[in-house]
């Protein structure tokens, strides 16, 4: 039991810290890390991310928030780290590719040191980036990739590989506790309306009555996960036995073509936004859909949202921002 008259590092709460935690899945992390009775330090440098997303948790008595650039070093004491800082929508991680290499690779060195001076669990947002443009379908984790490292995506996607690496040789060299997340494509309340990924721009270009941009010929896939399912995924693989380390695919198996995405947005919006083609972006993966086996098995973790259901949940979100603007 807290006493008033213990001083507060005492607390028994574990104290979380979430890099990247103002950000879409970072900020929803946050919350549901509060309401599981943890302390949380949302660290972010508000790149892409906002004070309008932690909004909500700004006035929790074990929330804390600082603004942190993490290609520079943190001094501060936790019980576990989520590493979650890095932009994710093509369009903002293309816009500084060289930070977004900094903040993948020197952000995870500096989290993986303090979790080695610490010696904490530490888990990183990898990502289904790291199977680029796969050969092989669905992706298993085994699965070593098919990725240009010279391209347009390769800030990001090389970023993330490295700072794969990194976490397995700080484990075997250091015996750091690591988790590492392959996060596929996820959509929810706090996307940024104007990141550039597909469901955020498709949903705002409905609801504002603009043509709908399908890039190509819209037949590429990919396999939208609902973030709460997402981050029920992140917590279980934080909380799983230290033996499981990942690398462990978190997305959901149901696999869309664009054009199907985007009808039904149409049809779940009443748009009368029309489709328009427009050119594909260089390197763009033609098919992603994750083997999902190792988690149902390590973690007991399962989808619960299907596609139509997020939407939704989606669309009246984005409708209240749109509204509120
Ligand atoms: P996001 O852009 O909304 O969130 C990223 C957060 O990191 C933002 O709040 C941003 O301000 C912060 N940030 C960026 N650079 C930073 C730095 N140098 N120091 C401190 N903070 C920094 O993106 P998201 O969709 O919430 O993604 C979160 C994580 O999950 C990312 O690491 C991303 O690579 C990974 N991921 C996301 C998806 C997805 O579909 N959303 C898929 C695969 C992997
Ligand atoms: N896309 C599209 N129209 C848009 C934005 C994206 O057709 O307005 C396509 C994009 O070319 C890609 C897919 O949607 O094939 C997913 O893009 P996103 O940027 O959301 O994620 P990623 O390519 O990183 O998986």
């Amino acid at each position: 039991m807290n006493s008033p008259l213990r001083p507060t590092r005492y607390s028994t709460r574990k104290r979380v810290l979430v890099t990247g935690g103002a950000g879409f899945i970072g900020s929803h992390l946050c919350a549901r890390l509060l309401e599981a009775g943890d302390q949380v330090l949302c660290v972010d440098n508000f790149f892409t991310g906002t004070r309008g997303n932690v909004a909500a948790l700004m006035t929790h008595p074990e929330f804390e928030l600082l603004r942190h650039d993490v290609t520079f070093p943190l001094f501060v004491e936790v019980d576990e780290i989520y590493n979650l800082a890095c932009p994710a929508s093509p369009v903002h991680y293309q816009f500084d590719p060289v930070q977004t290499t900094k903040t993948s690779v020197v952000g995870a060195v500096n989290m993986l040191g303090l979790a080695k001076r610490l010696k904490v669990p530490i888990l990183q947002a990898s990502t289904s980036e790291v199977y680029g443009d796969p050969a092989v379908h669905p992706q298993t984790e085994d699965y070593w990739g098919n990725v240009n490292p010279i391209g347009p995506r390769s800030c990001y996607d090389e970023g993330k590989r490295c700072a794969e690496t990194l976490f397995f040789d700080y484990h075997r060299q250091s015996q750091v506790g690591i988790k590492v997340a392959r996060i596929f494509n996820t959509y929810g309340p706090h996307m940024h309306p104007n990141d550039g990924r597909v469901v955020s721009n498709f949903i705002v270009q409905a609801l504002q009555g603009q043509d709908i941009t399908i890039y190509g010929d819209g037949q590429q896939t990919r396999s939208f996960c609902y973030v709460d399912d997402l981050v029920r995924g992140l917590m279980a693989l934080m909380a799983s036995p230290a033996d499981v380390t990942g690398p462990i695919n978190l997305g959901n198996p149901g696999e869309f073509t664009m054009l199907e995405l985007a009808q039904a947005v149409i049809e779940l919006t009443g748009s009368a936004s029309k489709l328009v083609f427009m050119p594909l972006p260089q390197d763009d993966p033609r098919q992603r859909q994750p083997d999902i086996t190792r988690a149902r098995e390590q973690l007991g973790w399962d989808v619960s949202v299907p596609l139509r259901d997020g939407l939704v949940k989606t669309i009246d979100y984005f409708r209240g921002l749109l509204a509120a603007a």
